[in-house]
């Protein structure tokens, strides 16, 4: 297992072979070349909706690091989750968080800054500590699917982020969601309970809603806002 740091350039090296030949790999496969190839240095990202990827690397990488971008604003089902999956899975789970609490974020920036700004709330909640949160890692896994909205279409299953110069793996990018619902059944995953709710997509209270029928798995994200995503996959 290689666990010394590489550099840039052997990372963006790695990242484009990977991603001509990880293209048709099965999702395990894929964890088990970012566990042979990163050690420790390879973490998943979470977002508590579901536990699919971070169980899926378990096996690939028993105590695997699992991060949890605590915003301030979850539901207390995601919360709920995130404790479920650090008590009875094989991984370790590291929440991180913004700089300032909500209070603070409101007595700076005024309250409700999601209805007003959101895309600046996400890039102070989100996308700054996740900058934060992954600077000891050289790759990291999401759960992107293709099948999850058109703007994650092209999501590829290993490629290079040359914004945060890591490995950015999204091992299930190839998978609709009858794969997710077989793999948690088969495996009996923890799964966020809001998804048996109507919600189909979970992330922050202020701007989630259920979905409806006939619309993408995203569609309850920031609804009537004019944005898709919190900028951490752009
Ligand atoms: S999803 Fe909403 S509440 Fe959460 S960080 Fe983004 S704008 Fe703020």
């Amino acid at each position: 297992m290689t666990t010394a740091p590489h550099t840039a350039e052997d990372l963006r090296v790695l990242a484009e072979q990977a991603g001509r030949d990880l293209e048709e790999a099965s999702a395990l496969d894929v964890l088990r070349w970012a566990a042979d190839t990163f050690g420790p240095r390879f973490c998943v990202t979470s977002s508590m909706e579901d536990a699919v990827v971070a169980h899926l690397a378990s096996r690939a990488l028993p105590g695997v690091d699992v991060v949890f971008l605590d915003t301030g604003y979850h539901f207390p089902e995601t919360i709920g989750t995130r404790d479920a999956v650090a008590a009875v899975m094989d991984v370790n789970v590291i929440t991180i968080g913004p700089r300032q609490s909500v209070a603070e974020q409101d007595a700076q920036y005024g309250p409700k800054l999601h209805d007003r700004d959101p895309d600046l709330c996400c890039a102070l909640r989100k996308v700054a500590p996740l900058e934060e949160g992954l600077r000891g890692y050289d790759a990291w896994a999401t759960g992107l699917r293709r099948d999850e909205s058109p703007t994650r279409a092209n999501t590829p299953v290993v490629a290079w982020d040359a914004k945060r110069q890591k490995v950015k793996i999204a091992p299930i990018a190839r998978w609709t969601q009858d794969d997710v619902e077989a793999y948690v059944a088969e495996h009996g995953v923890l799964t966020n309970p809001l998804l048996m709710d109507g919600y189909a997509s979970v992330g922050c209270a202020p701007c989630t809603r259920r979905v409806l029928e006939g619309e993408d798995a995203r569609a309850g994200r920031w609804a009537g806002l004019g944005k898709t995503e919190c900028g951490i996959h752009l």
